[in-house]
């Protein structure tokens, strides 16, 4: 492909782009395919010659697409959304384009320095107290890695990174509802799935934090060494908020690290009437949201905040002769994460609260979070519904109790209604479970998602389980 041929085709794939979000709340919101029907359409062997481009965007509508789900359909309620907007498309583009890996300042000066500049506006945006100090990595299952392994640094005075481990018995806690990135950020860190502590939780599903303190003192008499707690601000299950308050006050109490995991609900902390969520924050040592989520950024881009950048740089840092620069007083990436080479993600960040402007990016959390409330009122309205965790965001919890069938029967009835919902292709839901509960998420945080889709969604849902019971 020469230049001529790629902008005649780029134009092409731009126009296909367009097309696709017009049309794509036709399309099965989930994909429809059967396990290797996409495989066994694939040639065994690249071909020789060089294909067409016109081939290859054929291919992509006849082969590719049927098996996509369409995360960027309005009525993609599963899960956590991985919302894309047009300006962080565009920005990919260009990010593209450029081509750059930005491991270093002086590998692309532009990147670290927005990078640092955003890492600005979104902390400021979003509530989060000006001692802390961000980078964008790839994932909150990164970020959660980076400051369990800050944490062993420091409290071991960098000793582990140096000699491995020799001694210690670290512990570290979670509630049992928090995420599945903390176990395998403790496998990977070598600290042994068996000294993830998980704490009890209460009826909201938020940790007790007299139980966390409880097992912080049964450990140290056992000659372990507590080290790190990671608290939820947004569980995955049901966005339960644990007592950041109070755990951070028995980190400061035992000197543990307090790292705050609020992957999803970190962006309703751009609306100030949701902050009071965050309190604790202050003495807390990290945190960390997905603006990948929930904050019209494609994925991957996620904001990790730390309080002493000085640890985390020292946990990381690599200096090979051939990786040596000398300039003073600039960011070198590469030091504050894991991978050594990174994309300029940055950019896609500066386009979307640029071309959203603030106003219009709180204001589309808003309605997000009203029309959550509109579909509390919907399952209100009929006798058959019940929430089974309280509504604090955009993630309702429910299922469909009509009264008269045991536990088992009635998580058979929610998953059938959720296969039927799923298989329609209408809309996607997916499900957890809450106390042995099988527990329906509609969860309402789509970048174009409306009133009419979050109708639509419940009426659908209503029909299915009205004909189920
Ligand atoms: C989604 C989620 C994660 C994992 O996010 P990744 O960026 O995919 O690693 C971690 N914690 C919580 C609470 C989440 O909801």
């Amino acid at each position: 492909m020469d230049i001529r041929e790629f902008r005649e085709n780029a134009h092409k794939t731009v126009d296909w782009i367009a097309d696709y979000f017009e049309k794509i709340e036709e399309l099965p919101v989930k994909s429809q395919v059967e396990p290797r029907d996409i495989y066994n359409k694939l040639p065994a062997e690249p071909p020789k010659n060089a294909d067409s481009y016109e081939n290859i965007l054929n291919d992509v509508d006849n082969i590719i697409m049927p098996g996509i789900t369409h995360w960027q359909n309005p009525r993609f309620h599963a899960y956590f959304p991985a919302n894309s907007s047009f300006p962080s498309v565009l920005a990919e583009m260009i990010t593209a384009g450029i081509g750059a890996q930005c491991m270093m300042w002086q590998t692309s000066p532009a990147a670290a320095e927005l990078e640092e500049m955003m890492m600005i506006w979104l902390r400021d945006l979003c509530g989060i107290p000006d001692t802390f100090t961000g980078v964008i990595q790839d994932t909150a299952s990164t970020a959660t890695l980076c400051a369990l392994l800050t944490a062993r640094e420091k409290a071991s005075n960098y000793s582990i990174n140096k000699n491995g481990y020799s001694v210690e018995k670290y512990r570290i806690y979670c509630s049992y509802e928090a995420h599945s990135s903390i176990e395998k950020a403790v496998k990977i860190a070598g600290f042994g799935k068996d000294n993830l502590v998980k704490i009890k939780v209460d009826q909201r599903f938020s940790m007790i934090s007299s139980e966390l303190e409880y097992a912080i003192m049964k450990d140290i008499n056992l000659g372990f060494t507590p080290l790190c707690v990671v608290s939820a601000l947004g569980t995955t299950g049901s966005t339960a908020v644990d007592p950041i308050s109070d755990i951070s006050n028995i980190c400061n109490k035992y000197k543990l690290w307090h790292h705050i995991d609020a992957a999803l609900a970190g962006t309703a902390m751009i609306l100030p009437e949701y902050r009071h969520w965050m309190k604790g924050i202050e003495t807390a040592d990290s945190y960390v949201f997905n603006p990948h989520k929930w904050m019209f950024t494609n994925f991957d881009c996620s904001a990790y905040y730390v309080k002493d950048v000085e640890a985390l740089i020292k946990t990381f840092e690599i200096l090979p002769e051939y990786l040596k620069t000398k300039e003073d007083g600039v960011n070198n990436y590469r030091d504050w994460e894991i991978p050594l080479g990174r994309r300029f993600r940055a950019l896609k960040l500066w386009f979307v609260i640029r071309s959203y402007g603030v106003k219009n990016l709180k204001q589309t959390i808003r309605t997000h979070l009203s029309l959550t409330k509109l579909f509390v009122e919907l399952l209100e309205n009929e006798e058959c519904y019940e929430l089974l965790a309280p509504v604090d965001f955009n993630t309702v919890c429910f299922r469909c109790n009509p009264k008269y069938l045991n536990e088992e029967q009635l998580n058979d009835l929610n998953a059938s209604i959720l296969d039927v919902v799923n298989n329609s292709g209408e809309m996607y839901i997916s499900h957890t479970k809450l106390n042995e509960k099988y527990t329906l998420r509609m969860v309402i945080g789509q970048t174009h998602v409306n009133k009419v889709h979050v109708q639509k969604s419940f009426e659908l849902i209503d029909k299915t389980a009205k004909s189920l019971i």
